[in-house]
């Protein structure tokens, strides 16, 4: 990554962990960042808009974007595939804008391979017991997916240390204010990784 490129930041961690939430607030404060709309094979929820929250495609609509090496990255989480488009992210770091992406793991690790040099930032819930709490408090999933979805959270906490930082979502304003402070510093950052 040449010098005047933006900075790449990745967030991920365990589904409900809240990074979404932290995302959000985060790109509201910081309206200069870029937030990466991901491809998803997965259906959309009430409120959710297509080019906004995610681009919503057919399995084919997805296969063929990845045959036609569209995508960053991709994975399937929880039955459905979920992937990173490339050019709205190589196109916006080129040009010096800093990006957020969030994404699960096996994602966030493929990408890692690619930009070393990326911000790679864990969200953790403060438990497994409140992790299941908020997952069943968003009332979106069925009770099937969210036992899924807690069974993969307890594998993926242990990838933490593929990472640069980890925030521990124990109240929102508080994780807010740690992402903007790695922000700082990795913008303050001399060597590069
Ligand atoms: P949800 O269905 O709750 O919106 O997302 C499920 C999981 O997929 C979350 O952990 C979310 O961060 C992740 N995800 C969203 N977009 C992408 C993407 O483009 N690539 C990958 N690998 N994971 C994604």
């Amino acid at each position: 990554m040449e010098k005047n490129n933006g900075l790449l930041i990745v967030l991920s961690g365990p589904s409900g962990a809240g990074k979404g939430t932290i995302c959000q607030e985060v790109l509201r404060q910081l309206p200069d960042i870029k937030y990466s709309v991901s491809a998803t094979t997965r259906k959309s929820r009430p409120g959710e808009v297509d080019g906004t929250h995610y681009f919503f495609r057919s399995r084919e609509e997805f296969q063929a974007m990845i045959k036609k090496d569209e995508l960053l990255e991709w994975a399937e989480f929880c039955e459905n595939f979920y992937g990173t488009p490339r050019f709205a992210v190589e196109q916006a770091i080129q040009s010096g804008m800093d990006v957020i992406l969030e994404i699960e793991i096996q994602g966030a690790l493929q990408i890692k391979k690619r930009f070393p040099q990326g911000v790679y930032v864990f969200v953790v819930p403060p438990s497994m017991s409140v992790l299941s709490e908020r997952i069943h408090k968003r009332g979106t999933e069925s009770e099937d997916v969210i036992q899924k979805r807690l069974e993969t959270a307890e594998r993926e906490l242990e990838y933490v240390t593929e990472y640069d930082y980890v925030i521990v979502n124990d109240k929102l304003e508080k994780a807010v204010d740690k992402l903007k402070s790695i922000l700082v510093a990795e913008k303050c950052r001399v060597k590069r990784k």
